[in-house]
């Protein structure tokens, strides 16, 4: 591509470059996220920008110690830099997910006083069970409304406001329990959006996916909501991330829209696949970068395909 001609998917920001680094620390981080996490900081570089580190450590169920401690070394062992994050602060901290409650809880009541979210009492198999034939593959079953208010004004509950927790969580005893907030999308409106990589996509709300949860049973803010939140507070202008949240982009410009914030750029990246052509997961031991740098394996040579070459596309 000529630099001196922008491609279709060439964005122009007038805000300064911001972009994000966001693993989960659930397990050990594997060549996968080391692929997703480079093209981030490649295209930071490129654009003079700033990258900042976000632990998206919000499920402490899930999130162990040993893992955030892990994170911190392999990401700085294959050579990520960044300039804000838990370690390091930055203008616009915390950047642990799971000292962020105040603003989840914050929007979440935003979207409420709104009526654009509503409570639902469903388990995921009552979803599962309310669907004729719920689709093989998909990110999560289209949820079939059985919660869903006819009208969004006719549900307002004021007696369950929720209080900020010290780790983040609504206070539960003020709330029933197993109850999920639901989005409710715009049925049949496109949702369309260019993405850096992947050219122009759209997906119909309602139809290409459904009401989706903001906040859950458990007292915590839901990927969705949390991820919009803090890509808005944080300033990010160019979410790098994984291929598999391409339908995830287009409910989070609802919520964007919705809480009336400036919704980034995305550049979505092919997923990294092992030898039978699955997806790498957070168990595939053998390549997680711990295990790779065991192996006395360099980052250079695992990263000397990966190079960036422009703002607009990736070369092989
Ligand atoms: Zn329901």
């Amino acid at each position: 591509m000529n630099a001196a001609e922008p491609s279709r998917f060439t964005f122009h920001v007038s805000r300064p470059y911001r972009g994000r680094l966001a693993p989960s620390p659930t397990g050990l981080l594997h060549l996968g996220h080391a692929r997703t996490f480079w093209t981030a900081q490649q295209r930071a570089l490129s654009c003079g920008g700033t990258l900042i580190l976000r632990n998206e450590d919000l499920d402490q169920a899930r999130c162990k110690t040993q893992f955030v401690s892990a994170m911190f070394e392999d990401l700085r062992w294959f050579g990520f830099q960044w300039k804000e994050g838990p370690d390091c602060g930055g203008p616009f901290g915390p950047y642990c997910q799971s000292k962020r409650g105040e603003f989840y809880i914050a929007a979440f009541e935003k979207l409420r006083a709104s009526g654009a979210v509503y409570p639902c009492t469903c388990s995921r198999l009552d979803v599962l069970r309310a669907l004729q034939a719920p689709h093989v593959g998909e990110d999560e079953p289209i949820y079939p409304g059985t919660c869903r208010p006819a009208v969004s004004s006719d549900f307002n509950v004021q007696s369950s406001k929720l209080e900020p927790a010290q780790d983040g969580r609504r206070d539960r005893n003020k709330l029933s329990p197993r109850i999920n907030w639901r989005f409710r999308v715009p049925d049949g409106e496109p949702i369309s959006f260019g993405d850096g990589s992947y050219g122009p996509q759209e997906f119909i709300a309602g139809r290409g996916f459904g009401d989706f949860i903001v906040w859950r049973h458990d007292g915590l803010p839901s990927y969705q909501l949390a991820v919009v939140v803090d890509d808005a507070a944080m300033q990010i202008t160019e979410v790098v991330r994984g291929q598999d949240l391409l339908k995830s982009t287009a409910r989070q410009i609802l919520v964007y829209r919705a809480l009336g914030l400036t919704r980034p750029n995305f550049y979505h990246c092919p997923l990294v696949t092992d030898e039978s052509g699955q997806r790498l997961a957070k168990r595939s031991d053998s390549l997680s970068l711990r295990a790779l740098r065991a192996k006395g394996i360099e980052p250079e040579i695992l990263r000397k395909s990966w190079n960036v070459v422009d703002s607009g596309s990736a070369l092989q």
